[in-house]
């Protein structure tokens, strides 16, 4: 066996292990190297040479001492790598910015703003804001529809209430008041999850179209708010499991993938977040169904977050 090289340590199997906090350190652990991944990334790839807007041409560029922009060294004109990004204009500092994003990408069930506050020492409304915008703006869902095998299921969503309050009737919220969340998972792929209007078909069944393509076998339970004719008849086939009679798998016919994806949810939603009213339950969902949709490893998971920072 070769000896161990303590510089150069081989890394190991698991998934949680593909991008370190020492790697991440090592490459975005200062303002200046997350602000030179911008620089290169939108502007000059190889760090000095960007087109200038004014000259018109490909220019030698250089680092502005007392700001995060570059200029041009033939005409003066200053490039800003974080204009229209979510960090422009934050008085949080880049590499904070990055570390939050690498901790929304290692986690797998959540980070509290109180946790964030506690890291890396910003108030808790900053911390509130910095999740926030992630979640709407970088875990945003996109509008690709599902394909294939795809589960479908609906819950109530807990409004702002404790499961442990809701057993002991402490916070009971009437089942009216309660947002109603949906959801679809394509079987091996990618989750669509959001708060609808009601249980009532135009508003379950309405997701299914907005969402599914219809070259796809859908999976429901017996609910009602699924009509079996029309759902047959606008997707290669619709297959119902009958809860009702305690069945809850018929071959490849079941829906525990989308209700695993629940479970998770409502884990989180309980465990780390200790409840979520309505106004903000869209973007936790948003979080949930981006860590389930790219639940490939920590790496990618946060090189796909910077690169969301880019994008409109
Ligand atoms: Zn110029």
């Amino acid at each position: 066996m070769p000896p161990v090289d303590r510089n150069n340590p081989v890394r190991g199997e698991g998934s949680d292990s593909q991008f370190t906090l020492m790697e991440f350190l090592r490459q975005y652990g200062t303002d200046a190297q997350c602000l030179d991944w911008l620089w290169r990334t939108r502007y000059a790839p190889d760090g000095h040479t960007a087109e200038c807007p004014k000259c018109e041409r490909p220019r030698k560029f250089h680092r502005v001492a007392s700001r995060p922009s570059y200029s041009c060294d033939s005409c003066g004109h200053h490039l800003h790598p974080t204009a229209g990004t979510i960090f422009h204009k934050s008085s949080t500092s880049l590499h904070l910015w990055f570390y939050a994003m690498y901790l929304m990408a290692s986690t797998k069930t959540g980070l509290a703003a109180k946790q964030l506050e506690r890291e890396i020492g910003v108030s808790y409304k900053t911390a509130w804001r910095m999740l926030n915008l992630i979640r709407t703006q970088l875990m945003e869902q996109d509008d690709v529809k599902l394909s294939g095998d795809v589960e479908v299921d609906e819950t109530l969503g807990g409004g702002n209430v404790r499961a442990g309050d809701a057993r002991r009737g402490l916070a009971y919220v009437h089942k009216s008041h309660r947002p109603t969340v949906w959801a679809a998972v394509e079987r091996g792929g990618r989750v669509k999850a959001k708060v609808v209007k009601s249980r009532a078909s135009q508003d379950v069944e309405g997701a299914i179209y907005a969402n599914v393509e219809p070259e796809s076998i859908i999976f429901t339970d017996e609910y009602r708010g699924y009509d079996h004719v029309r759902l047959s008849s606008r997707f290669i086939r619709h297959e119902r499991i009958r809860h009702e009679d305690r069945v809850y798998v018929r071959g490849h016919v079941h829906t525990q993938t989308v209700e695993g994806f629940f479970g998770n949810v409502k884990g989180g939603l309980r465990g780390v977040y200790h409840g979520v009213s309505r106004r903000w339950l869209n973007s936790y969902l948003n979080e949930y169904a981006w860590r389930y949709s790219n639940r490939f490893e920590r790496r990618a998971m946060f090189d796909l977050l910077l690169l969301r920072t880019l994008s409109d």
